[in-house]
């Protein structure tokens, strides 16, 4: 049976220095346990196929057509800059689609490769499976991110502070061109290879920029700018937090990417940080969009030589285009905040009205998630809101700005339900999920997963899926590189 992997791998076509060609270590004993169904059939995969490929999705067999290699990276880390590179991913090829999309399949945790530095190559199972978990639910909340494939046991342990169960991840993705990658090229490649890299990287990313405009790497960087805003917006409006936002883990597709220590906030505050390594709370929630626009000022350094002959002209259009980012940023913030509140047209109020119901739920430590579900159910009872005068003035201001738009109510409640989700996966919930997996029952994860498919259906009793996490359970601390 043909599993329909259609192999065509033009990152290979790039100069030498931009990746080592390298194989996967083979693992003793490959076992998928998992594997998405829907996803592989938008691929134009055999399902029925794929089901006896563990040897591929373990590394110990190459699909016809790859040409694996590790991918040649840098990255500030937490702000400080370093060489990095594929350390324990392996890019099998770029399948192309039915369709004629062209994405990158990749093995996540398939071995050491000559950047794996100290590491060794390979990643537990409960991390792999998070990974599968939360960038699956994000493609559900619309928004842009990689995808996961399949999830392998190795049959091997893995050693962290204690010994775990092995599991490689396949990750798809528009492609793994990162902010990082640009950086590279910057630092350690003459610019006729970063221009290629830039020319690669717009032909297959931006395809609308044509190849004759004079000015085509600007608008390369302004399109970068742009969908970067865009994707932090859609963060920032769903309350999920990265965790570990560094040069390195920007794509310059737009798409999210690593899911290590990333997590959704619950109560609203806009200080919440996840991650153990975080101490300095540089990736909190409030500091997404800053962090973003500084990753964005590396990138475009690393365009310079790019943009202009002129060095002072180029710093110039570098800072032109950056500076775009907070008017863009907030045009779809505001925008995705009004149809939140099932707000059609535009008012000058609009933010203050914004604003006001932030602070509320600042003040009054309410869930993020709940607070809007709550709105777009008109069922505010549980809320810590419920009974507050300064809401109870909240909901009045609300109404009457709804009562000034022409659209009904069936209107406003179908746009509220359009976009606040009733689900997100929570952490407690993706914690227990991963407990059962890691013990071999993996119904409490694809029950999860069901839900996750279908944020925004409000047809079905979701409770146990809303409830907050018993307070014992806080704070909440997320561990990366595991
Ligand atoms: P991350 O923090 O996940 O973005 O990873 C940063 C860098 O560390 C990347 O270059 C990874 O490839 C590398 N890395 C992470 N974990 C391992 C590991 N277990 N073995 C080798 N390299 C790793
Ligand atoms: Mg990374
Ligand atoms: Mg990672």
């Amino acid at each position: 049976m043909k599993s329909g992997w259609n192999f065509d791998n033009s990152y290979s076509r790039l100069p030498d220095a931009f990746f080592t060609s390298t194989n996967p270590t083979p693992v003793k004993d490959p076992n998928i346990v998992i594997l998405n169904e829907p996803l592989a059939k938008s691929l134009g995969l055999n399902v029925e196929a794929l089901q006896s490929q563990a040897p591929v999705f373990g590394g110990n067999e190459i699909p016809e057509g790859a040409s694996p290699l590790a991918q040649a990276y840098a990255g500030h880390q937490f702000g400080n800059f370093t060489m990095l590179g594929d350390g324990r991913a392996i890019l099998l090829g770029e399948h192309i689609t039915p369709a004629g999309n062209r994405v990158d399949i990749q093995l996540k945790g398939s071995g050491r490769t000559p950047f794996s530095r100290g590491g060794d190559g390979r990643a537990a199972l409960g991390p792999m499976l998070r990974e599968y978990i939360i960038s699956e639910a994000m493609h559900a909340l619309n928004i842009p991110t990689t995808r996961s494939l399949a999830v392998v046991t190795t049959g091997e342990g893995t050693i962290r502070e204690t010994i775990l169960p092995g599991a490689i991840l396949t990750r798809v993705a528009a492609s793994h061109i990162r902010v990082g990658t640009f950086q590279y090229a910057s630092a350690a490649r003459p610019v006729q290879e970063l221009k290629e890299l830039a020319d690669y990287t717009i032909k297959r990313h931006y395809p609308a920029i044509d190849d004759q405009t004079q000015n085509r790497y600007q608008q390369f960087l302004q399109e970068v700018v742009k969908r970067q805003a865009d994707l932090i917006a859609k963060w920032q409006l769903v309350g999920f937090i990265h965790g570990v936002m560094n040069t390195d883990n920007m794509t310059i597709s737009g798409e999210t990417i690593d899911y290590g220590p990333c997590a959704f906030m619950d109560t609203f505050n806009p200080e919440t940080v996840f991650s153990s390594i975080d101490t300095q709370g540089r990736y909190a929630y409030k500091n997404q969009p800053r962090i973003a626009v500084w990753n964005l000022a590396r990138f475009a350094e690393s365009l310079l030589p790019l943009l202009h002959e002129d060095d002072d002209q180029a710093v110039q259009i570098a800072q032109d285009s950056i500076s775009k980012f907070n008017d863009y940023y907030n045009a779809n913030w505001i925008q995705g905040m009004r149809a939140k509140l099932g707000l059609f047209t535009k008012e000058q109020q609009d933010e203050a009205l914004i604003y006001k119901l932030l602070q509320l739920m600042e003040e009054n430590q309410a869930d993020y998630t709940n607070t809007f579900r709550a709105l777009t159910q008109g069922q505010l009872k549980d809320s810590p809101l419920f009974g507050k005068p300064e809401f109870d003035e909240w909901m009045n201001e609300w109404q009457d700005r709804l009562n000034q738009q022409p659209q009904s109510k069936e209107d406003v409640a179908e746009l509220m339900r359009a976009n606040n989700p009733a689900v997100i996966p929570r952490n407690h919930r993706v914690e227990e999920a991963l407990d059962a997996a890691v013990e071999g029952d993996y119904n409490v994860m694809h029950r999860l997963l069901d839900v996750l498919s279908k944020p925004f259906d409000y047809t079905k009793d979701h409770a146990e899926y809303c409830s907050l996490p018993e307070p014992s359970n806080r704070p909440y601390r997320t561990f990366c590189g595991t």
